[in-house]
């Protein structure tokens, strides 16, 4: 934080050092452009002047030498002829004095001279020097200095002011002749250069006087407002700095403090220097309250030695200022974890003020101690992990990162064997048909930012099978993009074995060892999901009959013949031929990619063949039944396996003796349809109040002792638009099955009440009727309850009720059928046991039973037609049922010989087409009627 805070000041400064630069740049530029136009114009000035000076002197001049000229006699030059022969002349004599006299008089003129032109050369004729001079010449001399000036005089006429030439000046004025006006000689005065310069210097005075004022004013003007500007530019500057240096006091994230010697400074002596807000905040006090407070007062107990320590070696001018991460208590008494710099605050040494900035840490601490206690938490964690903890490269590949040291205990690997594949890929542990399956689970979730879990099997360094199971997710970046995996892999053999051994049992049949009804479930639901092209079939081996068997042999006789038949079928497996133990007795052929139907035919022969050497001497029979899948139809893995039961049902019903393949077919199918239609009938009946659909029919009953109707069974009938009328064959298991029958039960003891009530009120008040119950119904615990409600209700008397229940109740709960039977009789109702002799029971356990009535099967009344019959045990059964103190009913007697005979073992009633087919209501009442 405190390197941040440095930074953002820095940056402030600069631009603002910047800023200032750039000022100053553009002030001493505006100085230094004023600086040169006042210096030119100055200097224009002066050169103007200095010219208009020297025209000035220049006309001077040439009036003085023209007005000199005319001093100069015409004739006395004309004398002259620039010869030796002139020096004794009196012109050149007087002339020559003229000039020396001239000369002489006039300061600045240094030499005055005449030249004539002689012969294309420019002669000096006389002039002012002595003769014993240097400088003197004598006439006809070649006037080595002439040029083009003197001969322009010649040549025009007109007075010449020449240029300055060597150290001279000179006017040149032609003297011409009065008559002809022709120049004959020029007269020259040379100036020194040197003087007429000072003299022109000299009339400057003024001026130069007059400029330098000037200069003077304008240029303290300009360094006037050049401090001005530089002034305001150092104020600016020092906003800045105070502006920059405020905002930093109070908003750096540091805590900023002067400190005299362990006391903080008063704010009386340092203004609002002395501690800025966020030291303040930092030790929860305010600045006034630790004006009182020295600090190592609030310094933590154990951080204060060291920080004397350093202190003392700072006081003591050893050190400069020194660093330290201390707490200090505050006024909650909580410690606030700092990062502290002492640094001195004036270069003396001697001083005890320093400087002390704080930047509170207690959250990098925090997250210190944090992250320590989740490394501890974490490394305790993958000490107990049953396998290796990883981060690993998103690749194919899978390139480890990291590998805990599980890694050894698993794989037998060292880990860093694995880190950036050392010594060889994590991958290559891997089983070759799982490390595909990884891949493309981490492609399904890593991308989606889902977990990923995977089982698969790893080989050992010492080629040892384990069970791994990997778990994991990915690590992304800001920018969403995965950069690594991190996860677990787990040891599972053990749970492996567990599961692979339960699996087995799941999907096995425990006797046979072949593959049971769930596995072929499981696969037949696989192959329709999946769409497997090539027809399918499912063919059984209906073996039920086995059973017969277990009475006379024994359960592990049949066990065995099963197991034998099951050995045998086995040599019909193959690819395309898989073997199942379905149902107790049944076995399944799942049969793919055949051709057609009869190929499925010959597989049933030679299964039969096969079946039938192995019962050879068992003399058993069984249904082989067949079902062509069809998609569509059969995506009900259920039902398809119901109807192929259907189908060998079938098979064993339609072949008694041997083995013969039956197909599902259309009429089967519509046999299952119809049972489904049934079903649909019942429960509307069930749930209607008054169905017509449901009626009762009434058999009438004889006595043959008196040879009247005594009695009537009711016999319940189903009638429906779709199905016609419904036998209670059919439909009555049907009702059991769904539980459908309790409620239709009671419906039809309503029924059967309501002809009773019929028959009282035609006065036959002692004629009966019997009610079919079936055993779901009779087990019902408040079956009795129910029923003597229904009779009170009914207002019926009991004395006229009998109930059939067939023998087959007594196989469930004995004890608990007498309790409910003794409950009905107690209150009069009759109870019979119907289709006596064919169930399970047997003579003798009939002693036990409290019952009123035996109504002896048709089988053994049909029986007493036949030659040679057992009619002796039908007289058995009606003596024994009476030493019992049951009476007896004939059931199904169609032939007067029957009656006869029934007659004769002294059976009590009968019941028969021969007395009368079951009748309807009205048609029963009129019968009863007729016989009177
Ligand atoms: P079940 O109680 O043994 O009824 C006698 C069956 O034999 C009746 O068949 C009747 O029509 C038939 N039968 C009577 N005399 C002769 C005869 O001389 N020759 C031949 N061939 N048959 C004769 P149904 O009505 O089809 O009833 C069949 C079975 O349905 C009944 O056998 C009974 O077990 C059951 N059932 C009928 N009604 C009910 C009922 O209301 N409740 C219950 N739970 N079961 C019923
Ligand atoms: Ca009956
Ligand atoms: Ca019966």
């Amino acid at each position: 934080m405190m390197k941040r805070g440095r930074e953002v000041i820095r940056r402030i400064g600069k631009s603002i050092s910047q800023i200032i630069r750039d000022r100053k740049k553009r002030i001493t530029l505006i100085g230094v452009f004023w600086a040169v136009v006042i210096i030119g114009l100055s200097g224009w000035y002066l050169s103007f002047s200095w010219l208009k000076y020297n025209a000035v002197a220049s006309t001077k001049a040439i009036q003085l030498a023209e007005s000199l000229q005319a001093l100069l006699h015409a004739e006395h030059v004309s004398e002259l002829t620039g010869k030796e022969e002139d020096l004794g002349k009196h012109g050149y004599l007087l002339t020559k004095s003229s000039l020396k006299d001239l000369v002489e008089i006039t300061k600045s003129i240094r030499y005055a001279y005449l030249i004539a032109e002689q012969n294309g050369e420019i002669v000096l004729l006389v002039d002012s020097g002595e003769p014993d001079m240097s400088q003197t010449s004598w006439p006809g001399q070649v006037y080595a200095d002439a040029g083009k000036e003197q001969r322009i005089v010649f040549a025009t006429g007109e007075t010449v002011f020449t240029e300055p030439a060597k150290d001279r000046i000179s006017v040149l004025v032609p003297i011409k002749d009065e008559s002809t006006g022709s120049v004959i000689a020029v007269f020259g005065i040379d100036y020194s250069l040197k003087e007429w310069r000072a003299e022109l210097a000299k009339s400057m005075v003024p001026d130069i006087v007059i400029v330098i004022t000037i200069l003077i004013l304008a240029f303290s003007m300009l360094y006037g407002w050049y401090l001005r500007s530089t002034n305001v530019n150092l104020t600016k500057q020092l906003t800045y700095d105070e502006v920059l240096y405020h905002s930093v006091f109070t908003q750096a994230p540091i805590g900023i403090a002067i400190v005299n010697d362990k006391k903080f400074v008063h704010m009386s002596d340092y203004g609002h220097s002395n501690m800025n807000p966020i030291f303040e905040q930092i030790l929860g006090r305010t600045s006034r309250e630790l004006e009182s407070i020295a600090w190592p007062d609030i310094t933590h107990p154990d951080d204060l030695p060291k920080d004397m320590e350093l202190f003392e070696q700072f006081r003591r001018g050893e050190t400069d200022g020194y660093s330290l991460e201390k707490r200090f208590l505050r006024p909650d008494g909580s410690y606030v974890w700092t990062s502290m710099k002492i640094s001195r605050l004036f270069a003396d040494r001697t001083q005890a003020s320093h400087l002390c900035l704080l930047e509170d840490i207690t959250a990098r601490k925090e997250t210190a101690s944090a992250l320590k206690e989740s490394e501890r938490r974490e490394s305790v964690l993958l000490s107990y992990l049953p396998g290796l903890a990883y981060r690993c490269k998103y690749e194919p590949e899978g390139t480890m990162l990291f590998v805990s040291d599980g890694c050894y205990s698993l794989t037998g690997y060292k880990p860093e064997s694995f880190i950036y594949n050392r010594d060889l890929p994590f991958k290559d542990i891997i089983a070759p048909a799982d490390r595909e399956r990884l891949w493309e689970e981490w492609q399904r979730t890593v991308p989606n930012k889902l977990p990923y879990q995977c089982e698969y099997a790893i080989t050992t360094v010492s080629g040892e099978q384990k069970w791994v199971l990997e778990i994991g997710r990915g690590i992304y970046n800001e920018r969403d993009e995965v950069e690594a995996l991190e996860g677990i892999i787990l040891n599972i053999t053990d749970r492996k074995k567990i599961e692979n051994r339960l699996r087995y049992i799941n999907e096995h049949d425990r006797w046979t060892g072949l593959y049971n009804r769930e596995y072929l479930e499981k696969v037949l639901t696989q192959d329709t999901r999946s769409a497997m092209p090539g027809k399918r079939a499912l063919i059984s081996i209906n073996l039920s009959t086995v059973q017969l068997l277990t009475a006379n042999y024994g359960f592990h006789y049949t066990q065995k013949l099963i197991k034998k038949a099951s050995e045998a079928l086995k040599q019909y497996c193959d690819e395309s031929h898989s073997f199942f133990k379905t149902y107790e007795n049944r076995f399944v052929f799942y049969v793919k990619d055949y051709k057609e139907k009869k190929d499925l035919l010959d597989l049933c022969d030679s299964i039969a063949g096969t079946l039938e050497s192995v019962f050879e001497t068992d003399r058993i029979a069984g249904g082989i039944g067949i079902i062509e899948i069809d998609r569509e139809r059969d995506e009900n893995v259920d039902s398809l396996l119901k109807k192929l039961l259907i189908a060998s049902e079938k098979s064993l019903n339609i072949f008694d003796k041997d083995f013969h393949a039956c197909f599902y077919d259309e009429a089967l199918e519509a046999k299952v349809n119809r049972e489904g239609d049934i079903r649909q009938e019942l429960s509307r009946v069930a749930a209607e109040d008054d169905s017509s659909n449901l009626y009762l029919m009434f058999q009438p009953i004889l006595d043959l002792k008196t040879d009247k109707i005594c009695g009537f069974e009711a016999l319940a009938r189903l009638n429906t638009e779709k199905l016609g009328v419904v036998s209670p064959v059919e439909f009555i298991p049907i009702a059991e099955k769904t539980k459908l029958i309790v409620p239709i039960g009671e419906k039809i003891f309503y029924k059967a009440f309501a002809f009773l009530k019929k028959l009282e009120a035609r006065g036959y008040d002692t004629v009966s009727v019997a009610v079919n119950v079936s055993a779901v119904q009779l087990l019902r615990p408040d079956f009795a309850d129910k029923l003597h409600e229904i009779l009170r209700e009914t207002h019926v008397n009991p004395l006229n009720v009998a109930v059939e229940i067939t023998e087959s109740v007594f196989s469930s709960d004995y004890e608990k059928i007498n309790d409910i039977i003794h409950r009905l009789r107690e209150s009069g109702i009759q109870i019979s046991i119907d289709d006596f002799g064919t169930g399970y029971s047997s003579l003798a356990r009939e002693r036990a039973l409290n019952v009123d009535c035996l109504k002896i099967d048709k089988f053994f009344i049909d029986n007493m037609l036949k030659v040679g019959s057992q009619k002796s045990i039908t007289a058995d059964i009606i003596s024994m049922a009476h030493k019992l103190g049951h009476y007896t009913v004939a059931e199904g007697v169609e032939h007067e010989e029957q009656k006869q005979y029934l007659s004769e073992c002294g059976c009590d009633k009968i019941q028969g087409y021969y007395i009368a087919k079951p009748l309807p209501e009205e048609t029963a009442l009129a019968f009863l009627d007729g016989r009177k």
